[in-house]
């Protein structure tokens, strides 16, 4: 399997597909709420909605941070984001809604979108749930933090 790059044409793509599905859903579009997910469409690091706010705020000097969390949450009911659930951080977003896992830093926190060759044997059903699908966190540390390591340790 390879890895999902979004190129220009397709990042356009998925902006045009947002804005449509606000318009039928009766939601403004707004400069800024695009921008939000332009941005999360960027990041390759799931960044935090705080994170999405500073970016945006860059461009639009008075955006509010309650506007950025509301489309984060717009994006996520309209299946365009995900929250990352990670241990010990404030929820980290998607924007990439392909089958993945990811590689998790324990040190600094980097979260990296990894594609498994080989699908784990989930039954439909477990200890009474049914299931719906499944993620898998592999924790470490990234090639930054592992060389910060090295040179402490020289
Ligand atoms: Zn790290
Ligand atoms: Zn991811």
């Amino acid at each position: 399997m390879t890895a999902i790059l979004i190129c220009m044409e397709s990042k356009e793509r998925m902006i045009n597909n947002f804005i449509e599905k606000c318009r039928k859903a009766g939601l403004k579009i707004t400069p800024q709420r695009v921008a939000v997910y332009e941005i999360l469409l960027s990041s390759k690091n799931h960044p935090t909605v705080e994170e999405i706010y500073e970016e945006v705020k860059k461009r639009y000097p008075f955006v509010s941070l309650a506007t950025v969390y509301r489309t984060v949450e717009t994006l996520e009911q309209m299946g365009l984001a995900k929250k990352v659930c990670y241990w010990g951080s404030s929820a980290r977003y998607d924007a990439n809604t392909e089958k993945h896992h990811h590689l998790i830093c324990v040190s600094c926190g980097a979260i990296k979108d990894i594609y498994l060759s080989k699908d784990l044997d989930i039954p439909p059903e477990l200890e009474g749930f049914t299931t719906e699908g499944y993620s898998v966190n592999v924790y470490g540390l990234c090639p930054e933090c592992r060389k910060k390591k090295a040179e402490k340790a020289s």
